[in-house]
């Protein structure tokens, strides 16, 4: 990638958009394009394939997604899948029509089986059942691979999907009914320690297994992927190591200083039972997650305590 390409990353306005136009900043690249939404509706299909037409960019990034934690899935379940397809669709097809070559797509560990074998390999997609609660969205990142994979071998395009693990980082959502499980985590944390709670609620059992990657971790691979020009199949993103939803909560009590217990919620559901991707693919390409999860919590606390924590009552 030339440093003075032009490059478009859609959703830049979102936690993973922003981390990889902070890092292509880092890097010296100095044509970023992006646009708000207000500005460009990716439903729209004609106003996505106009502008895109219009700017022609020479790669593209796709963080724009509809996304959200386990209730927020289980509950918009027609807005997860319309929105996911209908951003996927007008972006890749409408880069294939503007004669953009290069784009990355980013897609989610939940599109694999729910009781597929750990650590989770590439190609163990479509081998079985999905996990109910965020099948809508499954469906829509899985087409978005398909759509990938066979624009490329129709049309000869180097379009590539990465399938990160569960993100966290700078830019996070804090809503408790559509977050995930770390910034819910740290945010009750917070506020029950501020309130000096006795305890703080954990949805679920506490047993489900899950990996956590700092955003960070997550821009560097898809620049270094797009410089590399890679245009293998798709890829799994994570750290490859997990912990229980009850040592996670553990760790981020932790670094908040908050003293009291845990205390479990069982009418929340627990999901799939583990998530760990096998991260060797990636690996061998030069890539490897370097932020540990203790120093990647403590740097989203300190966003939180500067961006969302102000607004909180
Ligand atoms: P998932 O990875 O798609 O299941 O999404 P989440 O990040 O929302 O949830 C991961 C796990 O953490 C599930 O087992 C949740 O039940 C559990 N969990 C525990 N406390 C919370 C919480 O406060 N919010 C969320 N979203 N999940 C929680």
């Amino acid at each position: 990638m030339n440093k003075a390409a032009k490059i478009y990353v859609a959703g830049n306005r979102g936690m993973v958009g922003s981390a990889i136009v902070r890092f292509l900043r880092s890097g010296g690249y100095e044509n970023i394009l992006t646009r708000t939404h207000a500005e460009l509706d990716l439903l729209n299909q004609e106003a996505v394939h106009q502008f895109l037409q219009a700017e022609k960019p020479d790669y593209l990034f796709i963080a724009a997604a509809k996304v959200g934690g386990i209730q927020s899935n289980n509950t918009y379940r027609a807005d997860f899948i319309y929105q996911n397809l209908m951003i996927e669709c007008n972006l890749i097809h409408g880069a294939y029509a503007a004669g953009i070559h290069h784009l990355i797509s980013l897609g989610s560990s939940c599109i694999y089986p729910r009781d597929c074998p750990q650590p989770i390999k590439e190609e163990y997609l479509l081998s079985g059942p999905l996990e109910q609660t965020n099948e809508p969205y499954a469906i829509a990142k899985i087409a978005g691979i398909k759509l990938c994979e066979n624009y490329n071998r129709q049309y000869g395009t180097h379009y590539v999907s990465l399938m990160p693990t569960n993100l966290y980082g700078p830019g996070d959502t804090y809503d408790l009914n559509n977050s995930h499980v770390l910034p819910a985590l740290i945010r009750k944390a917070h506020e029950a320690k501020l309130r000096n709670e006795k305890a703080l609620v954990v949805w679920g059992s506490g047993r489900p297994r899950r990996e956590f990657m700092h955003v960070d971790d997550l821009a560097r691979a898809c620049v270094m992927l797009m410089e590399q020009g890679y245009n293998g199949p798709f890829l799994n993103i994570g750290t490859g190591t997990d912990l229980t939803i009850r040592e996670l909560a553990e760790e981020v009590i932790k670094v908040i200083g908050f003293q009291g217990d845990l205390q479990l919620d069982s009418s929340k559901p627990d999901g799939t039972p583990q998530k760990l991707l096998d991260v060797s693919k990636a690996n061998a390409l030069g890539w490897k997650a370097q932020i540990e999860l203790r120093t990647g919590i403590a740097n989203a606390y300190s966003w939180f305590l500067e961006h969302i924590a102000p607004g909180l009552k």
